[in-house]
């Protein structure tokens, strides 16, 4: 039971977007969906919502082509917010839900339920246009899964959000997770990815770079972070003598280092015991999620997420 997405490849023009894309998401899963700006994330969601046809390859869901699915297998947050601003919040909600032959009374008592989850209960007799934008962000959420859909997709569903919503959304991820939804979302902000996911896929111009279980992920490289903390000063100049160590970051009562595949991390607890080091600390742990991005990307996840929602999906990008 998955969704599968083979060799998908997609052209506008002269631009190749999606160059023979292949990853899978098992039923069930919190999937991250991760790239720089203008990796083809986007157009690989529309793709599999059918809004758009690849020039080649196939996605199926638990075997049948995605174009074959019943439309309400999916929920989908776009990635261009659009609600109707003159529509009542609640109204808006009842017509979404329409759309998938959800009753009026059924729809109104599903949307009052999620506008008290997200704390918004008093606004449905307000127009859409009234609510402030992580509010209309809720709203559209709350659109896309409304129809109680078995996966939702979802174009950077934290982007924009204050903590306190960030918060309430990660609950509303958890309890449709507790259903079986199976959840793929694209971000820029790999704190949610690392909190939230089980697996990934990073893509980068139209092309896997690296996917499957977080865990995986993490250690594709082979190399571990070791976290070393010593009793009084620890401006540690014999660190640099050992090969395949360097260090990452001073922390405030520590110090990170990277141990490169083919070394083992315990000698540096080794080398620091033979040094006469009181050692406070010692913990071997995977590269950090956005260590790998940048190791294999090149760059820093940005956080120009937020700023490619006000544009349109071709202005936004940079190859
Ligand atoms: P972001 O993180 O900025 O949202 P993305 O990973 O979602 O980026 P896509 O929006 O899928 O990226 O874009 C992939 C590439 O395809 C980009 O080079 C973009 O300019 C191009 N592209 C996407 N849609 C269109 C379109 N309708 N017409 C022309 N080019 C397009």
């Amino acid at each position: 039971m998955s969704l599968v997405l083979d060799n998908l490849v997609k052209r506008f023009g002269a631009t190749t977007a999606l160059d023979g894309i292949s990853f899978s998401v098992e039923q069930g899963q919190v999937f991250g969906f991760l790239g720089p700006n203008g990796a083809g994330k986007t157009t690989t969601m529309r793709i599999i919502l059918d809004i758009l046809r690849p020039d080649g390859g196939t996605a199926t869901w638990n075997g049948t082509p995605t174009t074959h699915v019943p439309r309400n297998t999916w929920g989908y947050l776009p990635e261009e917010r659009g609600l109707y601003p003159r529509l009542e919040v609640l109204e808006q909600l009842v017509f979404f839900a329409s759309l998938y032959g959800i009753p009026r009374r059924e729809a109104a008592a599903r949307a009052r339920d999620w506008l008290a989850r997200f704390r918004i209960p008093n606004y449905e007799r307000r127009r859409a246009e009234e609510l402030s934008k992580g509010n209309q962000q809720k709203v559209q959420l709350i659109a896309a899964i409304l129809h109680e859909p078995e996966v939702v997709i979802m174009d950077e569903p934290f982007a924009g959000l204050d903590p306190v919503n960030v918060s309430l959304l990660k609950e509303a991820f958890d309890e449709m997770r507790q259903r079986g939804t199976t959840l793929i979302f694209s971000t820029h902000q790999m704190e949610m990815v690392e909190e939230l996911c089980e697996a990934v896929a990073i893509i980068d111009h139209g092309k896997l770079v690296l996917g499957g279980p977080i865990r995986d992920v993490k250690r594709s490289s082979g190399r571990r972070v070791v976290r070393l903390g010593v009793e009084g000063d620890w401006d540690l100049p014999w660190l640099s003598e050992l090969e395949g160590v360097t260090v990452i970051r001073p922390g405030q009562d520590h110090v990170e280092l990277n141990v490169a595949p083919g070394h083992d991390p315990q000698e540096v607890l080794n080398a620091a015991i033979a040094r006469g080091e009181r050692v406070t600390q010692f913990l071997i742990a995977d590269p950090s999620i956005e260590q790998v991005f940048i190791e294999r990307i090149g760059r820093p996840p940005s956080e120009e997420g937020h700023l490619a929602q006000a544009g349109s999906p071709s202005a936004e990008a940079t190859g």
